[in-house]
């Protein structure tokens, strides 16, 4: 299969070449130029994640040099199975993507990245990926790398922006991941890595990659959890089943979509956001009008500007059927609060300030009569987020086993200026010997 922009500017690529670049020559997001159609018998006889992964991705690596490791990287990036149970009312469950190695669903697509390049990665100078980040992605994409040979990992975050327990996390790799804490904000840290991306002559000295969001090899692994999901409540259950997902820079509810398109038993879509509503906003029927963020106590998802709207005007070309595609709310940190103490209260459970917008958004939907089973996707455990958490249920969320083996690491992250040369000066001594490569 060929993949081509978003802006239509840019010549069709290999899966390879996509996975490398990140975001493609033209500025635009990298697209599959067809989408597999699958039905539900397609997958029988593949009972665990990593079967399901390979068979629904297989078309999608057909013709590239990595065709035949795809089930071997499916292995590996997707050995930890997302529990899918039951949550509250009847009819209602949650798949808990945050069993990871840094407690969020993105190491799924940070895993899958990193096993791809790994795969294709070829004798010659090592690969520094270049991160820049408000919390979780730096973790996952750093714990993907860490110690791989041939690649080194430089995150970029905005120093007192993130959690003490993000910045610990951050900052506990050492090897081959070096943490700067930049004394600026998040879009100082995202102009900065742009910057180096866009700089040629750099890269010529420093061969760089990114790993954000936009990466297909994070948007396609994305889709498999879907497919495992659906597919295990239509074998139990004979129905469809209906996502509500945290959206941010609307990569997850993204994947989701895609794995509906491609004939997976899925129903309704739901993309529950904060009070960052610019989604929320169109899909009432307004204008698409992308505006600066505001800060709120589910920070992964504070992002004015999704980038993956440029996919979702590609699957959904008609205005009118792209709001018709999904339905949308905004959950404001009053009722963000509200809900992560009502679900512990009443429930026993303790979503994350993220999985609690997906919570009440459900709720209302079922207001409004939402039918059939509907499943909430949680997209991190709520042990990353004490601050916000520990206060609203009133006791300590016992930490994940891996997650308190990182925080018993010592942390440290150099400082950093706001400053594209400042950065230019660090990735170029980098690749002095023993300055963090592993060869
Ligand atoms: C990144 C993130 C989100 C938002 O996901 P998108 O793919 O950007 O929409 C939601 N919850 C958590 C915990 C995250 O880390």
């Amino acid at each position: 299969m060929r993949f081509a922009s978003t802006r239509g500017l840019a010549p069709p690529a290999r899966l390879g070449e996509a996975l490398a670049a990140g975001l493609a020559p033209d500025g635009g997001l990298y697209v599959p130029d067809a989408l597999p159609e699958f039905s539900p018998r397609d997958f029988e006889g593949l009972d665990d994640l990593p079967s399901v992964a390979a068979r629904l991705l297989q078309p999608f690596f057909e013709g590239d040099p990595l065709a035949p490791a795809l089930p071997a990287i499916c292995r590996e990036a997707f050995d930890v199975a997302p529990p899918l149970r039951p949550f509250g009312a009847p009819g209602d469950y949650v798949l808990e993507l945050f069993h990871g190695p840094t407690a969020a669903f993105k190491d799924y697509g940070a895993r899958f990245l990193a096993a791809c390049l790994a795969a294709q990665a070829q004798a010659g100078p090592p690969l520094t990926i270049l991160v820049a980040t408000s919390g979780d992605t730096g973790a996952a994409v750093a714990a993907a790398f860490h110690r791989r040979p041939g690649f080194r990992v430089v995150i970029l975050y905005p120093d007192g922006r993130v959690s003490p327990r993000q910045a610990h996390q951050l900052g506990c790799f050492g090897d081959n991941v070096q943490a700067l804490r930049v004394q600026g904000s998040f879009d100082d840290c995202q102009r900065m890595a742009k910057a180096a991306l866009g700089d040629a002559g750099l890269r010529a000295d420093v061969p760089l990659s990114s790993a954000n969001s936009i990466s297909l090899g994070r948007l396609l692994p994305q889709m498999a959890y879907y497919a495992f999901a659906s597919l295990q409540h239509w074998r139990r259950h004979a129905r469809p089943l209906s996502f509500v997902v945290p959206t941010g820079n609307l990569g997850n509810g993204l994947a989701c979509l895609l794995a509906r398109r491609m004939g997976l038993p899925i129903a309704d879509i739901a993309l529950a956001s904060n009070a960052n509503d610019v989604l929320p906003a169109f899909f009432a029927g307004g204008d698409y009008r992308p505006r600066a963020s505001v800060a709120t106590l589910a920070n992964a998802m504070d992002v004015g500007a999704p980038s993956n709207y440029e996919r979702l005007a590609w699957l959904y070309p008609e205005p009118a059927a792209r709001r018709g595609a999904v339905l949308a709310g905004s959950v404001a940190d009053a009722d963000i609060e509200a809900c992560v103490r009502d679900a512990h209260r009443r429930l026993g459970e303790t979503p994350c300030p993220h999985t609690a917008t997906a919570v009440r958004l459900l709720q209302r939907l079922r207001a409004q009569g939402l039918a059939g089973d509907a499943c909430l996707v949680a997209t991190a455990h709520p042990a990353k987020f004490p601050e916000v958490v520990e206060p609203l249920v009133g006791t300590a969320v016992p930490l994940p086993a891996a997650l308190a083996a990182m925080l018993a690491r010592p942390s440290q992250a150099a400082p950093l200026a706001a400053d594209e040369a400042a950065l230019a000066g660090v990735l170029r001594r980098g690749t002095e010997p023993g300055a963090g490569f592993l060869r």
